[in-house]
């Protein structure tokens, strides 16, 4: 959980736009383009990791619930090796596929 936070914080001091002299450089076009891409590719990674973290939220709550491992959508078991490979699976990989399509 923290781990997923902590990368977070650093996407955003690696994003090119939070550098505060972004603003005030008078940078070739080229860089601007390259700062863009830059700051699009980080955005989209925040992004993920947002939901990782929203996930592990919910993960946990249903930890609280005691029903952690149930699916959300047909509400059988969570394959453990599934568990072990995304312990915030919301789903069962059936259902997953099918929400997927
Ligand atoms: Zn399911």
């Amino acid at each position: 959980m923290e781990k997923v936070k902590n990368q977070i914080e650093e996407l955003k001091k690696s994003d090119p736009f939070a550098d505060p002299e972004h603003v005030s450089d008078n940078a070739a076009v080229d860089t601007d383009v390259r700062e863009q891409v830059g700051h699009e590719i980080i955005e989209a990674q925040i992004k993920d990791l947002d939901k990782r973290v929203a996930d592990i939220k919910a993960a946990l709550a249903k930890i609280e619930k005691n029903n952690y491992g149930i699916c959300d959508r047909c509400g059988k078991s969570i394959a453990i090796a599934r568990l072990k490979l995304i312990p915030e699976a919301a789903f069962c990989v059936e259902c997953e596929n099918k929400l997927r399509k």
